[in-house]
């Protein structure tokens, strides 16, 4: 006879526990999937026999290689370079490249686990996988930066294709690493494959908005939780942590739907900008220049820089985590709650730590889960992949009304399955269980692989 779902969460926990010795980040983020699935399986047993979830939590492809390459003083330097094709029931695999000294196995691992239920909710045809490098692009010459892409890709070459695995960027990797990642690839492969990278330049293959879109994506849905409890981001003091992609489009958004942006951070601390925060001396400093954040203060009357401060100290009610994974804690939580925070949607992967998730909810806060938050950026991939197919080019209109209908959907599926499975506005509760049950789904028909 077949094991309670509770029995069988409990087997599979204890299984990924005993194998990931060493990997909390990822222990962590199949936990918090594994705690939410109960309802499903018992509405699914078919899911248990098939051993649907024995099967989900473990990659199907782990790929670890050298990477090594010629700094500007001709020393030999080695990084590690990483893929892990996680899983391939709905499609290739699918998910960016981190670039970041703090990139281990644990690490991709658990941003390839969240990418397979990300990239389901989006209702394109992709699978999940992640990849990245231990190598630090800051303070690297452009010529270091390509000539250690060019050996990252040297290997890679070997793994990914349109129809098998496509990356794109996450931290670290933007449009310039992406243009050398793709040049290698080309030169090696002696074919203009564009739909085996995305986030590529507009001018060559790249989708209008693909830039934006992750940031943009999560104040779309954050926007749609709002309105369904009748309330909206026009008027409303945000904070946003981070000054990446995701950071700066979130908080041109959010000024462009009425609202204003106080804050934007990196590692070395934060500007507050009460007037809201001037994306286009943002994107200057942080996009052209490459500099610290603190520039932000020395050049804007009014604004000031915060050294080694976090951004949740500052009142506003939003709050949109867009820097990293557990960047805001459980007094991080008390503290926004404290100050009034009605709505928090995650810009990044899995920025708040599960005590503090469950303080937002018990808090009655509004608390969008970056699987469905942050998902309009690797939507927004697959519309370039298609686009590539097509040999098409979309519009700026049309590519950002695509991703506003997409989020709008996500938004839609994890509430409805919120509410099918017992806790309606539980959006963690629904992320996982509509992603899951389309994953699982999938590979229920596809037998035992
Ligand atoms: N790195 C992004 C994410 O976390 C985008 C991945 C992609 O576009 O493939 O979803």
């Amino acid at each position: 006879s077949l094991p309670t779902p509770e029995a069988h969460l409990r087997a599979v926990a204890d299984t990924v526990e005993h194998r990931s010795t060493g990997e909390p980040e990822f222990l962590q983020a199949v936990r918090e999937v594994l705690d939410t699935l109960t309802p499903v399986l018992a509405e699914h047993p078919e899911y248990i026999e098939a051993g649907i979830l024995d099967r989900i939590v473990e990659p199907e492809r782990q790929l670890i290689f050298r990477v090594p390459w010629t700094d500007d003083n001709n020393r030999v330097q080695v990084n590690r370079g990483f893929r892990v094709q996680f899983n391939s029931a709905l499609g290739p695999y699918k998910g960016g490249l981190r670039f970041h000294p703090s990139v281990n196995l644990s690490v991709i691992k658990f941003l390839g686990f969240e990418q397979i239920f990300k990239n389901a909710l989006t209702s394109q045809r992709i699978g999940g996988g992640k990849g990245g490098s231990d190598f630090d692009p800051s303070g690297k010459s452009d010529a270091e930066v390509m000539r250690f892409c060019q050996s990252f890709m040297t290997e890679l070459v070997h793994h990914i294709g349109e129809h098998t695995d496509i990356p794109a960027g996450d931290i670290g990797v933007g449009a310039r690493e992406i243009g050398f990642l793709f040049g290698q690839y080309r030169r090696i492969t002696q074919r203009y494959e564009a739909g085996v990278l995305t986030g590529k330049g507009v001018g060559w293959g790249g989708a209008e908005v693909r830039t934006e879109a992750t940031g943009y994506g999560a104040v779309f849905f954050a926007d749609e939780m709002l309105i369904r409890a009748g309330e909206g981001i026009e008027g409303r003091r945000a904070v946003v942590s981070g000054s990446g992609n995701v950071a700066t489009y979130a908080i041109e958004k959010i000024e462009q739907l009425g609202g204003k942006a106080i804050t934007a951070s990196d590692s070395s601390g934060y500007v507050v900008d009460e007037q809201g925060i001037d994306v286009d001396l943002l994107k200057r400093i942080k996009e052209v220049e490459r500099a610290r954040i603190s520039e932000y203060a020395e050049r804007r009357p009014g604004a000031r820089f915060v050294e080694g401060g976090r951004v949740w100290d500052v009142r506003g009610e939003l709050a949109f985590p867009c820097a990293t994974q557990n960047e805001l804690n459980a007094d991080d939580a008390r503290k926004l709650i404290a100050n009034g925070v009605r709505a928090v949607a995650e810009g990044a992967n899995m920025p708040t730590t599960p005590e503090a998730v469950e303080l937002f909810q018990e808090a009655g806060v509004l608390f969008a889960p970056g699987k469905a938050a942050n998902a309009g950026g690797v939507a927004t991939s697959a519309l370039e992949m298609s686009q590539n197919a097509a040999r098409s080019r979309w519009d700026r209109d049309k590519s950002e009304s695509r991703l506003h209908d997409i989020m709008r959907d996500v938004h839609a599926a994890t509430y409805a399955a919120s509410e099918r499975y017992g806790r309606p506005g539980d959006y963690v509760l629904g992320a996982n269980s509509a992603a899951f049950v389309t994953v699982a789904q999938a590979m229920l028909e596809q037998g035992v692989i």
